[in-house]
């Protein structure tokens, strides 16, 4: 495990807490909103969390320990929601950091759900097939006393696929005894998953880039130039997207590097050969770059789709971009905020921008309970009105206390969390 500490995608990250983040960014929303004190050292604190440490066999015959969390952020609003991660990165402070953003992005965009996350210890890289899907299950069935469609749902996240939402399905439903699919959504199509979610995040993050770029005038897609950290569930699909709608793609990113072309990416090309080769080093046509120097690129909108504290006070004031827009949860700390303002950059904050992936997983959750399913074109139609409409109520907010959009997204959200708190009122 050691070993694959090395995959981390910046040095940034070792001397970065994102439940700092979360609780920082949680301060300067409830400053601003005059709510009452007790709701809001209420819903500073995450309402559960489970630790599990459980064995796996190795292709070898050994056993290996693996240690998991889950965490429940908040379930005032209902049922919570949240995905799964597997990473060498994962630590309880980021599930916790993690979770609190999914409770106000779920509020923000007006879903029926409380947050939640969960995540494991692991490279997924560095184990078989076989050993991936055993570790997955052994995990889902300890996870078994607290997820259900009806209390909370998981989904894909950093390093987790439609498949392994498959065996999470299979496991419950096993151990339940017959077939529930609404237990986590991020599924195969063929068991209940929805149309349109495994491009849902990343479609989502083109149409919140282009409400901003529209906003501001900035219509004329060839004048747009993208530079996208991450190529994963999230950057690859608002690659492919933006590429579609005839934006200029200039770099992308992995783990191992990045790639860099001045004239613009060809993505398609770019996608089959992460599909042949298992990454994107070595990709022709284009030149090395590391992610710290893609942030760097010039640019006007930088996607940073990977993972958390990647802008920070030591490259923010470097960065030559005019719009950022969050792909990642949590990828800029506070500090880069302040300089990210000060220097007139625009950002889509991570609660807005990157929300299409748990709409989707919530129409998913919708059609298996109600076993009626929607097409792709209804899927997509509702996902940009609700993201338009989320956007909308940030706007009104930042115009409103005169804040900038991720203080403004946060106050949106956590306006709404607070109240239905105060309406159900503390238990006993
Ligand atoms: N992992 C995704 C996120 O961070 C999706 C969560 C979900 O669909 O429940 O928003």
């Amino acid at each position: 495990m050691v070993a694959a500490l090395k995959n981390r995608i910046s040095p940034a990250h070792d001397l970065i807490n994102p439940y700092e983040t979360a609780l920082e960014q949680y301060e300067r929303a409830t400053n601003r909103l005059g709510i009452d004190e007790n709701v809001v050292e209420y819903m500073k604190w995450p309402h559960r969390e489970l630790t599990v440490n459980f064995p796996v066999k190795r292709d070898t015959g050994k056993i290996e320990m693996f240690t998991g969390y889950r965490v429940h952020h908040s379930t005032v609003m209902g049922p919570s929601k949240g995905g799964i991660r597997f990473s060498t990165d994962v630590t309880l402070d980021e599930v916790r950091a993690l979770a609190m953003w999914m409770t106000w992005k779920c509020a923000l965009v007006n879903l029926p759900y409380g947050g939640a996350k969960g995540g494991v210890l692991v490279d997924p890289k560095s184990l078989s097939a076989r050993e991936i899907e055993s570790l997955t299950r052994r995990y889902a069935s300890e996870l078994i006393p607290l997820i259900s469609p009806h209390s909370d749902i998981p989904a894909p996240d950093m390093g987790t696929t439609p498949q392994m939402m498959a065996w999470i399905m299979d496991t419950y439903s096993m151990t339940v005894g017959y077939a529930v699919p609404a237990v986590v959504t991020g599924k195969p199509i063929n068991i209940g998953g929805s149309q349109g979610r495994t491009e849902a995040t990343g479609r989502g993050v083109i149409v919140s880039m282009m409400e901003a770029l529209k906003r501001h005038g900035r219509t004329v897609k060839e004048d747009i130039r993208l530079v996208i950290q991450g190529f994963g569930n999230v950057g690859s699909h608002a690659a492919a997207y933006a590429y579609d709608l005839g934006y200029k793609v200039l770099a992308v990113s992995d783990v191992n590097g990045g790639i860099y072309n001045p004239n613009g990416l060809n993505i398609p090309s770019v996608r089959s050969y992460v599909a042949e080769t298992g990454g994107l080093s070595g990709y022709p046509s284009a030149e090395p770059v590391t992610n710290e120097e893609l942030l760097l690129l010039p640019c006007e909108v930088l996607i940073p789709a990977a993972m958390e504290g990647q802008i920070t006070g030591e490259n923010a004031a470097r960065l030559q971009t005019q719009f950022i827009v969050e792909g990642a949860n949590g990828p800029t700390t506070p500090e880069a905020d302040d300089i990210i303002n000060e220097r007139g950059i625009f950002l889509v904050p991570d609660i807005l921008a990157n929300a299409g992936g748990v709409v989707v997983s919530y129409f998913e959750w919708v059609q298996d309970l109600q076993a009626f399913f929607w097409d792709e074109e209804e899927i997509f139609r509702q996902l940009e009105r609700i993201l338009v409409k989320a956007y909308d109520a940030t706007v009104r907010t930042a115009e409103e206390y005169n804040v900038d959009m991720r203080t403004a997204a946060q106050m949106t959200a956590i306006k709404r969390v607070a109240e239905a708190l105060m309406t159900r009122g503390f238990y006993p």
